[in-house]
């Protein structure tokens, strides 16, 4: 046989594999039952922003959708593998396109509900930017988007009574963007923390606080709950929310050392980066780093001078 033909059989086969396992997914997501009708679908392809549905009495709530309709469709069908009832409700923990991009696929439950920043940061030119600034970053299915912004929106606290749930949307006053929310479900002891927590990933920070973050994280941490459902990476427990406060607070110290000593913002980079390296070199997106270092040097440059 021709290294060909094996080939063609070599590929026949893979064909086959893929179309009895159903649609194909993105390599490595995965749907986590978290409790009983509580859901989470993590990892993916490239982007691998966590969604969470909750299947109540009344229907679906979806929280987050995901970097573009295709992921969101992808959402759908797996909802459809535990239930028939609709969506009746979306909630975006934050504006990144990573978990908004895909609402227009669950614009039938009429309900998409995030914090008041979030529709600022979505609606008209705003969200045309947004969109473009995903794009350069060279990911997929985005020309398909059409922004879809909240169009149910909160101030400080929500409280959602859906189908035997109780969800309440919290608002940390910032940290991770200026419209965070978290979703707690006390009864469950289960927050649904958004990007505020990423699971063993050196997170985004592009327009983030560290100051908020930290005590965003000290928030989280102080309520009475046992799960936690993070915005990127796996599901854990109160530990994975403290990594992360105790990335952010290594990050500041190692910084405002570097800024009292006087050093400029690549001489900081290169002291600061090795120490974070190697204290994370298990986590995830370690490129992220240079940038993590900049945003903290800008905060507390501008904080130092007042
Ligand atoms: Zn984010």
């Amino acid at each position: 046989m021709t290294a060909n033909k094996i080939g063609q059989l070599v590929l026949a086969g893979a064909l086959f594999i893929l179309l009895s396992a159903g649609p194909a997914r993105a390599e490595g997501m995965k749907t986590v039952r978290v409790l009983e009708n509580i859901y989470t679908i993590v990892h993916g392809d490239g982007i691998d922003s966590n969604t969470t549905f909750i299947v109540t009495g009344e229907g679906v709530v979806v929280i987050d959708t995901r970097v573009n309709p295709a992921e969101a469709a992808k959402v759908k069908e797996i909802i459809r593998e535990h239930t028939d009832l609709p969506v009746i409700a979306v909630i975006n923990t934050h504006y990144h396109g990573d978990h908004t991009f895909g609402n227009q696929v669950f614009r039938d439950s009429h309900t998409i509900i995030a914090h008041e920043n979030v529709q600022k940061a979505l609606r008209g030119s705003a969200g045309q930017d947004h969109l473009d600034r995903v794009k350069s970053f060279g990911i997929t299915g985005l020309d398909e988007v059409t922004v879809t912004p909240p169009n149910v929106i909160y101030r400080d606290r929500m409280e959602l009574f859906l189908g035997g749930y109780h969800l309440m949307l919290l608002h940390p006053k910032g940290g991770h963007t200026d419209g965070d929310t978290i979703v707690y479900l006390n009864e469950l002891r289960l927050i649904i923390a958004g990007d505020l927590v990423s699971s063993k990933k050196i997170p985004y920070m592009g327009d983030a606080y560290l100051d908020e973050w930290i005590n965003a994280l000290q928030y989280i941490e102080d309520l009475d709950n046992e799960i936690i459902i993070p915005g990127h990476g796996d599901v854990g427990g109160k530990p994975i929310a403290i990594a992360m406060k105790h990335y952010l607070m290594n990050l500041r110290t190692l910084v405002k050392d570097q800024l009292h000593l006087g050093k400029n913002l690549k001489e900081t980079q290169d002291a600061v980066r090795p120490v974070l390296k190697e204290k994370y070199k298990d986590w995830a997106n370690l490129k992220r780093l240079d940038g993590n270092i900049e945003r903290a040097f800008l905060e507390y440059s501008l904080k130092e001078k007042i």
